[in-house]
């Protein structure tokens, strides 16, 4: 067994005694240094190594002989094993990403093919599988948690192939890292063909319209370049969109747009025959393990329950979007001819974006940047915080002082049940951006799982709420803007149902093992709420005047939420069909490339046919180069049950607070406390009262029909 970390043994010489490898407990974040990195995961895999072996062999040995095997004998040390690892490497992963140096990068680097490479041996081991499927089989009682868990772990392995013999395993395996280097190149061919074209601009008429922000950013492009007091276009979206939206020559914007839909689709960086490959080894893989095609296998591990059942909700997306795209079409159209522009009479891609925005400016000028002196980051928290505590009986009280920190920015918090007083959980806020050693974006990630430990008593879970806004500077707090409101609030909704899980099998609290198609609802029905006339007016209040967000301001928000609507709809209903389908009904005998199929999708998905350049499917990198092939729909499926769970509290009535607090009860035992103990349909009907609808989505969307 491993060294049980001991506090007198703290020799240098001795890498079980480094802080990295505690295994429990909230990490000594300042003690953690790069070179345990090096010492400790390699330490730290070596003796797992070692242990899954023993397991194994304990395991095969059992099987070989003597009673059924139990859930203890299984499941608990594959589960401890797994623990120890996701312990350490979180540390790390935690780590590079808000105290990132160069060091500590190559580290990270360095490890984590071998981190990935215990993963794949577990996951793989024919041993495992088979004690999996005893236990399965076996007289041994399980509750309907251990069944839900045990039913993934069996399934994920199957899905690396673990059950196939002979010739076919050894096919499987080949063409799965083929797919993998074949992902890679795709990846890399986006990247070179966004890098490779670029445009200068040599006058000031070149640039008409544009902000200033933008002929910055192009002016040191061109610097960057070689071609000083210039101005260069690339294809990167920080330069395409605003270009897009704010150029007024409608010359240079059909150069960029047609440059932008055709990248990677010629000469050396095609990705056309990458296309078909990739799609032709998928459904081989599906075939060697049983399915259909490729879309059954991504959905064997989702709530969606069919293709069929994807096709029915992107059909009532498609029918309430098209009608109310084309009539936003329309409205383009009438704009650009109020401005006697010429393409009104033929209005194409290049132009959408275009009139969008002036369309946008003449309906309501909702200025972001102004909105910001509303939403102090104190004044937010407290508004999220009470939110919080009518909805789930929860309070939330900052920390005095005890717990370790990464940064003097971070700030911890305690979660209590309101009524009984008990202690729950504990977060920490990372706010504030940090450029160069912080990574971008915002994110939910566990510190701690909710579990029961050797001793037999709980540990609570622990959540890290990573967010980048604007720090404070010289007597001004961080203010923030709406979108980063709702950022946090979005995170938020991830940390409850990883906070106020009340399952005590790790594998199955708060986040974990929740299918990926329903993983948002939680966090997207807490952006709800940013909506929420009482909630919203309550915390948007100027830092220095106390002065609530003016009337004319919060419809301004409210209508900005559906503007253009329709074609953003449309959009994704088109994106997730064409992904569904290539994976579901192409095969390279069909009759059709997959270019011909997803022009015939856009037959009835979109507003504006695709132009002869549009190769957008060689650019598709979430399907073709993430992770996202045959899942596409997942953000439009997740949204339908969030929206429809905040339809709940609609129905009940926002303004009745005894409805609203019942039903924010009902939530948190529900939603956030079952996590992934039971099936996502089960547990949204228990919230419910019924199956999920679209209803709610098509009418936030403003699509509804009047
Ligand atoms: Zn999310």
């Amino acid at each position: 067994m491993g060294t049980p970390l001991s506090t007198s043994s703290t020799s240098a010489n001795d890498p079980g005694a480094l802080p990295l490898l505690a295994g429990r407990g909230l990490p000594d974040f300042a003690a953690i240094t790069t070179d345990q990195v090096e010492q400790a995961i390699p330490h730290l895999l070596a003796e797992l190594n070692g242990e899954l072996t023993e397991l194994e062999t304990r395991l095969d040995a059992r099987l070989a002989d003597g009673p059924p095997l139990g859930w203890a004998e299984v499941m608990d040390p594959l589960q401890h094993l797994g623990e120890r690892l996701r312990w350490s490497w979180r540390v790390v992963s935690h780590l590079n990403g808000v105290c990132n140096t160069p060091e500590l990068r190559t580290a990270h680097q360095q490890q984590q093919g071998n981190v990935v490479a215990f993963g794949n041996r577990a996951g793989q081991s024919r041993s495992l599988y088979r004690a999996l499927q005893a236990l399965d089989q076996g007289g041994s009682a399980l509750d309907a948690t251990q069944r839900r868990i045990l039913q993934a772990e069996l399934r994920d392995m199957q899905l690396r192939g673990v059950g196939l013999e002979g010739e076919q395993q050894l096919a499987f395996n080949a063409t799965t890292q083929h797919l993998a280097e074949l992902a890679t190149t795709f990846g890399n061919h986006v990247l070179d063909a966004t890098n490779s074209w670029s445009l200068t601009l040599g006058s000031e008429a070149e640039l008409a319209g544009l902000p200033p922000s933008l002929k910055e950013l192009l002016a040191e492009a061109a610097t960057a370049a070689g071609e000083p007091g210039k101005w260069r276009m690339g294809l990167d979206m920080p330069r395409v969109a605003p270009f897009l939206k704010y150029s007024e020559r409608r010359d240079l914007r059909e150069r960029v747009y047609k440059a932008q839909v055709s990248r990677a689709s010629s000469g050396e960086l095609d990705n056309l025959p990458l296309i078909e490959t990739i799609l032709s080894l998928r459904l081989q893989q599906a075939q060697r393990l049983g399915y259909g095609h490729w879309a059954e296998v991504s959905l064997a591990a989702k709530m969606a329950d069919s293709v069929a059942s994807v096709e029915q909700l992107l059909e009532e997306l498609r029918c309430a979007a098209l009608p109310v795209a084309l009539t936003e079409l329309e409205a383009l159209r009438s704009c650009a001819r109020r401005h006697g522009a010429p393409e009104a009479a033929d209005l194409k891609p290049w132009d959408v974006s275009y009139w969008a925005e002036r369309l946008r400016q003449e309906s309501f000028e909702l200025d972001s940047e102004a909105l910001r002196p509303y939403f102090p980051l104190d004044s937010v928290l407290q508004g999220l915080f009470s939110l919080c505590g009518r909805l789930f009986n929860i309070t939330i009280v900052a920390d005095t002082g005890s717990a370790p920190l990464w940064h003097p920015d971070v700030q911890h918090f305690h979660v209590f049940d309101a009524s009984s007083g008990e202690a729950l959980a504990a977060f920490y806020l990372d706010p504030f951006s940090r450029p160069g050693s912080k990574r971008g974006g915002a994110w939910m990630d566990e510190c701690l799982g909710r579990s029961i430990n050797k001793a037999g008593e709980p540990v609570l879970p622990v959540a890290y709420l990573i967010c980048n806004q604007s720090p404070p500077v010289a007597g001004t707090p961080s203010l923030m803007t709406f979108e980063e409101v709702e950022t946090l609030f979005h995170e938020f909704g991830h940390g409850l149902q990883h906070m106020l899980t009340t399952v005590e099998r790790p594998q199955a609290a708060g986040i974990n093992n929740v299918e990926w198609d329903a993983v948002e609802l939680p966090s997207q029905f807490m952006e709800n709420w940013c909506y929420e006339r009482g909630t919203l007016m309550g915390m948007a209040k100027h830092w220095q005047s106390g002065e609530s967000l003016p009337e004319a301001e919060y419809q301004k928000l409210l209508a900005a939420r559906t503007f253009m609507g329709g074609s953003a709809t449309l959009r994704q209903v088109h994106f997730a069909l064409t992904d569904l389908r290539l994976h579901s009904a192409w095969s390279p005998s069909c009759g059709q490339s997959p270019d011909q199929m997803r022009r015939e999708i856009a037959q009835t998905t979109t507003a504006l046919e695709p132009i002869a350049e549009d190769a957008f499917l060689c650019a598709f990198s979430h399907i073709f180069a993430g992770g996202y092939s045959a899942g596409y729909y997942s953000y439009k499926w997740a949204e339908v049950l969030s929206a429809d769970a905040f339809s709940a509290f609609e129905e009940a009535g926002l303004d009745q607070e005894d409805a609203v607090v019942t039903m924010g009860r009902r939530f948190r035992d529900t939603v956030l406390s079952w996590g992934g103990s039971r099936s996502p349909a089960e547990v949204f009907e228990a919230f419910r009262g019924r199956q999920p609808s679209s209803e709610a989505l098509i009418r936030h969307s403003g699509l509804a029909v009047a």
